[in-house]
């Protein structure tokens, strides 16, 4: 099995999403790893983040352990002041040929040389931090640009900051998937807000100027007579931002007419009188 020491620590972290560590970037030959790797793994993480940070845009910066390069040896694996001599195994090809006998015939195959994992060159001396790995685990922070109008479910990759590779092979990636914390009063749907607004029965029978909370702070809403409740009106602009242009989406505002349930003896007399105006 792959994957020993894959593991990821954050506080930030949502652990339930990190069975999935594998890198996608990697070479793999029938099972067996036969070829150079390219890159190391990624990391896939998800991050939550509140309404408000999603909406806006933020920069956190997460915790992760991972592998490094390491930074005594540059990745190369050799004792820093030593030489990288050819490996001795595959004599610089950094790979070997291997006879098998089978009841078909001989076969010859070539493979990765196991000594110097291809490169054709050892170091002299091992690094003493890396013990010539050339990658060294530790937890370090990352900060994750978060753009503004980003939705809940959206990956962002940030290159180069997944696992390092051995011998200086650079590092994979890092996706961070956005899971964002519902807000209270507001109710995204893509690049919508939905909000709902309580007015009384006299503001929705004579019509008023309400003042409506939106993500910019607090807009006047012209009321006409007659509102209905469940009438909705549009704020336009008043949404989130989208990703890739200053356009924003609207705010759709749902008018709840306020019945009253407990009514002191005036304003039962009052709705007395209504009722027998027939309202
Ligand atoms: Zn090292
Ligand atoms: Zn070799």
């Amino acid at each position: 099995m792959r994957g020993s020491g894959q593991r990821v620590d954050s506080e930030n972290i949502n652990f339930g999403n990190l069975g999935d560590l594998f890198g996608d970037l990697f070479s793999f030959g029938g099972g067996a790893r036969t070829s150079r790797t390219h890159q190391g793994q990624s990391i896939k993480i998800e991050l939550v983040v509140d309404f408000r940070e999603a909406v806006f845009g933020v920069v956190k910066e997460i915790f992760l352990e991972r592998y490094i390069k390491c930074d005594q040896c540059q990745g190369q694996g050799n004792e820093p002041g030593s030489k990288l001599i050819t490996c001795n195994r595959c004599r610089g090809s950094g790979q070997v040929v291997q006879t098998q006998s089978t009841f078909f015939g001989t076969f010859k195959t070539a493979g990765v040389c196991s000594e110097c994992h291809g490169q054709g060159q050892i170091p002299e001396k091992k690094c003493r931090q890396c013990q010539s790995h050339g990658r060294i685990r530790k937890r370090a922070g990352v900060k994750i640009n978060i753009p503004a109008g980003i939705n809940h479910g959206q990956t962002i990759n940030v290159a180069g900051q997944g696992q390092a590779g051995e011998k200086g092979i650079p590092s994979g990636d890092l996706y961070v998937t956005i899971s964002i914390r519902p807000d209270s009063e507001f109710n995204r749907q893509g690049n919508d807000i939905f909000y709902e607004q309580e007015i009384s029965i006299s503001q929705a029978v004579l019509g008023d100027k309400v003042d409506i909370k939106t993500i910019d702070g607090e807009v006047k809403l012209k009321i006409p007579d007659g509102t209905l409740s469940g009438q909705e009106f549009i704020l336009r602009g008043k949404g989130v931002p989208y990703l890739s242009s200053s356009r924003r989406g609207d705010q759709i505002v749902k008018i709840k007419i306020k019945i009253p349930k407990k009514l002191t003896r005036s304003q039962k007399d009052l709705f007395k009188k209504l009722a027998e105006n027939d309202l």
